[in-house]
């Protein structure tokens, strides 16, 4: 008997773990799904919202803000995206291993000449902001015998990367003389284009746009093949001045913008879910305490229904008792305290809700859709926290 249940057990792991990963898959207790579909439509979507001439990278950093960056490499190389925007170089080596071969630029700044050697083999562009970095590039490259393509930084009000703008004109002929480096693109990072209309953003994104400009002008032959850059989402949508050759989109490649109001009229499309399963279903008399802390006490006779995904999974345990799931459309409260791997939702007026039934936490559902702007909201954060949230305990789905 006892080896009969052990061959049974076996066999199931071993079916589970060479399984792929299926929606219809009723082991499954949590998931993300991602809408390639909706990847590729946001991309043409931005694509057309463009000036004329200007191209568009799509940001894909973080594992493509949790979507899964060869998913969304993909897919917004499909759409219209021409370069790709990663911030560590292991992100960049997997797009290379994966196949992609579109130019990608770091975004983040590289200290060891090891990891610049890295970003030459992999035709990586990094980002400079010091003569320093580049003379390090011209080293490696002429040792090599390859040309360094590279992207300078300039700070025009963000306080992070980038160079001052008074040094630009002197790095830029510093590259122009070196002869196995080669200067692909300039460019500068906005700070508070996502900001309210009554805060000072609008200033502050607007000097920043002044100081690009002169600092542009103090570089005169920049139109032979170097791309200027300035605007991430919020810029894009904003302003078209902020277009350039090319902007720098994440954000709304994934289906969202960074206001809370319907002020852009682009038809963007969510393209993550967070699904989960009903594990359990119980029936509890009124007065009794749920979950730790009995932060939630039931009201009345009640049906719980335990969920199998928690903040180990990334929803927020500071969302305990103040978000919605979704079943079949309708918008079901979640109560009592978020845990690390499960969550409660008052089910006693959704009788249809059984053990195995699919509960959407984020993303759409029929005609209704959890944005993470609505979690940030609530707890204090920004959408793209929430989306960089979900682990890689939760197994991705590409639909
Ligand atoms: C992350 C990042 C972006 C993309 O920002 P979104 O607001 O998500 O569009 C653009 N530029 C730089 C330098 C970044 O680090």
């Amino acid at each position: 008997m006892r080896d009969l249940i052990a061959t049974e057990v076996n066999d199931f792991a071993k079916e589970h773990q060479t399984k792929k990963t299926s929606i219809s898959d009723p082991h499954q207790r949590a998931w993300l799904e991602v809408n390639q579909s909706a990847l590729e439509a946001n991309t043409t979507a931005i694509k057309g919202f463009l000036s004329r001439g200007c191209a568009l990278m799509a940001v894909v950093k973080a594992d493509g803000y949790g979507h899964g960056a060869e998913t969304v490499a993909r897919a917004a190389l499909q759409g219209g995206a021409v370069e790709l925007g990663i911030a560590t170089l292991q992100e960049g080596i997997q797009l290379r291993q994966a196949g992609i071969d579109a130019p990608i630029l770091l975004l983040g700044n590289l200290v060891e000449p090891q990891e610049l050697k890295a970003c030459l083999h992999w035709e990586i562009m990094p980002t400079l902001s010091s003569m320093g970095q580049t003379l390090i590039c011209q080293r490696l490259a002429e040792a090599s015998g390859r040309i360094f393509k590279v992207q300078l930084k300039v700070d025009t009000g963000m306080s992070r990367l980038g160079c001052d703008i008074h040094e630009v004109s002197t790095i830029v002929s510093g590259i122009k003389g070196l002869s196995h480096v080669v200067l692909k693109g300039i460019y500068s990072h906005l700070a508070m284009a996502d900001g309210g209309r009554d805060d000072g953003s609008l200033d502050v994104t607007d000097s920043q746009r002044r100081r690009f400009n002169e600092v542009l002008k103090t570089i005169p032959d920049i139109d032979n093949g170097v791309c200027r850059h300035l605007a991430n989402t919020a810029g894009t949508l904003r302003d078209p001045l902020l277009h350039y050759d090319m902007v720098r989109v994440g954000l709304a490649l994934y289906g969202h913008t960074p206001f809370n109001g319907n002020e852009i009229q682009l038809n963007l499309k969510p393209a993550l879910a967070v699904r989960a399963r009903v594990t359990l279903i119980r029936d509890v008399s009124a007065g009794v305490g749920v979950s730790y802390g009995h932060l939630f006490t039931t009201k009345r006779q009640s049906r719980l229904a335990v969920v199998g995904i928690g903040y180990a999974d990334g929803v927020s345990r500071s969302l305990s008792g103040r978000i919605f799931a979704l079943i079949n459309g309708r918008q079901v409260p979640q109560v009592g305290s978020i845990t690390m791997d499960q969550l409660l939702l008052d089910i006693t007026d959704f009788p249809e809700v059984t053990v195995g039934t699919i509960v959407t936490m984020l993303g759409q559902d029929g005609s209704q859709c959890i944005s993470p702007k609505l979690w940030s909201n609530l707890c204090g954060t920004i959408p793209w926290e929430v989306l960089c949230g979900f682990k890689n305990r939760l197994p991705r789905v590409v639909v």
